[in-house]
């Protein structure tokens, strides 16, 4: 680290500075009040389960990916957080038939928290607004078989 640099600054003074940044840039989201329709973690936890019985009834909505895709450059204010295994086969937005932008996904094999995961799903409720975690485990995990 350089000393030079830092000199009368402390690390935890940068990082304060560097959440409130974070913060205030996630704020002015226009789009955050039209895509945030769960406004409570019951609500929210309600519409991923109506997506996901979507998805296993095979009635997905359609969706337009490139609708929006501007505005989203602008800003995100996803519903929920997943914290997800990276396994090919389980893709949360198909799972719970979401358009992009709705779920902040955390994917580690194995689903389990790491530091880095649980920094990331706490910026996504404190900054980004999101309602609810899930942790979304699945069968035949290769990550569990492996550990076990
Ligand atoms: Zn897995």
């Amino acid at each position: 680290m350089c000393q030079t640099c830092l000199s009368g600054v402390s690390r935890r003074h940068l990082m304060a500075g560097g959440l409130g940044l974070l913060a205030a840039s996630a704020l002015p989201f226009a789009a955050r009040a039209q895509t945030q329709a769960s406004d409570t973690p019951d609500a929210a936890l309600d519409k991923l389960m109506q997506g996901n019985e979507r998805y296993i009834a095979g009635q997905m909505r359609e969706r337009d990916f490139s609708a929006g895709r501007a505005a989203r450059t602008e800003g995100q204010a996803p519903f929920a957080a997943i914290l997800g295994c990276a396994d090919s086969r389980i893709a949360p937005e198909l799972a719970f038939d979401q358009g992009p932008g709705s779920l902040f996904v955390v994917r580690v094999a194995g689903n389990f928290v790491t530091p880095d995961g649980l920094a990331s799903l706490e910026y996504g409720a404190a900054v980004l607004g999101t309602k609810v975690i899930m942790v979304l485990g699945h069968t035949n995990c290769g990550a569990v078989n492996a550990t076990v």
